[in-house]
């Protein structure tokens, strides 16, 4: 019979110990690892296939290795909302909420031009609707603030309205009450957490040159037009990434230590192939690790169909 010795318990309660710390350790590493997908610009709409597309979207992240924690939607749900009727509007959201409900895991909806209901219409009756404009998207989906956060791990996240009426259209704007709000956010955030940023319309693109040309302007739907303006606010705090949509392309750009990161379309080039013929109909998986962001795109495999549906 083995003499046990008060050394041996010692050392065994030290090895204890150890194995103890250890799981600790790899507990607060499980903590600080999370995946998400940034799935943007889905356009539901009757025609071109668009609801069994977004279905067949939804079981490709379903299908994903490991599943993701959450999924962030990047605005542009449905396709026209500004000139829809209220009956084809309400139509639209609801069969995006049913193609939506197979995902067992968080949505953390952003708002795009698109979801807007009716601010295009000339029909007074229809503008006094109480839930014109945003309303209708932001009670269906969102049922809180269009801008808020939250947090995923050590990282806090970020949800921007990036929509406001332009003369007869929209553009890109973050509001004065968004503005006050953000700035308060990012300081109560403090200056070591890092920080994601969504928002459908882009805050820092280089679209224009690549699709346009050289010397075209940007227009004043295609960017958030007071983008200084937030730079300037997010300027000294540890924003590692922004999300956005609107234009449909694969696109980053890194400035001052912030990755701009336009991550394609679930709908393409609007359901009728790949967007420009050079980005294919998928959306965007982002592992994070620590402070550190890895993203792939995956394409679902859509093939466009030739004619209207
Ligand atoms: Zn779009």
């Amino acid at each position: 019979m083995p003499v046990i010795t008060r050394r041996d318990l010692l050392a065994g309660a030290a090895a204890l110990g150890l194995t103890a710390g250890l799981s600790v350790e790899s507990a607060k590493a499980q903590n600080r690892r999370f995946r998400f997908v940034h799935a943007t610009d889905m356009h539901m709409q009757p025609t071109l296939g668009a609801e069994e597309g977004i279905r067949q979207a939804v079981r490709r992240i379903l299908s994903l290795d490991p599943r993701p924690d959450f999924v962030l939607t990047g605005g542009d749900n449905i396709s026209n909302g500004m000139s829809l009727s209220r009956a084809d509007a309400l139509a639209m959201f609801g069969k995006l909420e049913e193609a939506y409900k197979p995902l067992e895991m968080p949505v953390h909806h952003c708002i795009g031009n698109h979801d807007v209901y009716a601010w295009f219409s000339k029909d007074d009756a229809q503008r006094k609707e109480p839930d014109f404009g945003k309303k209708m998207f932001q009670d269906r989906f969102v049922r809180a603030p269009l801008y808020r956060a939250f947090d995923a791990g050590e990282w806090r996240f970020i949800l921007l309205d990036s929509i406001a009426p332009a003369e007869g259209s929209y553009r890109g704007w973050i509001d004065d009450e968004q503005l006050q709000w953000l700035k308060g956010e990012v300081e109560r955030v403090g200056r070591q957490r890092p920080i994601l940023i969504c928002t459908h319309i882009p805050l820092f693109t280089i679209y224009t040159q690549y699709a346009i040309g050289g010397v075209e302007a940007t227009p004043a739907n295609l960017i958030i037009n007071n983008n200084r303006q937030v730079y300037e606010i997010l300027k000294g705090y540890n924003v590692k990434a922004v999300l956005q949509g609107h234009t449909h392309v694969r696109e980053e750009c890194e400035y001052a230590g912030t990755r701009y990161i336009t991550s394609g379309a679930v709908c393409g080039e609007w359901w009728t192939g790949p967007r420009l013929g050079v980005d294919p109909e998928g959306f965007s998986v982002f592992d994070v690790e620590g402070e550190n962001l890895r993203w792939q795109y995956v394409s679902y495999g859509w093939k466009a169909r030739s004619r209207p549906s």
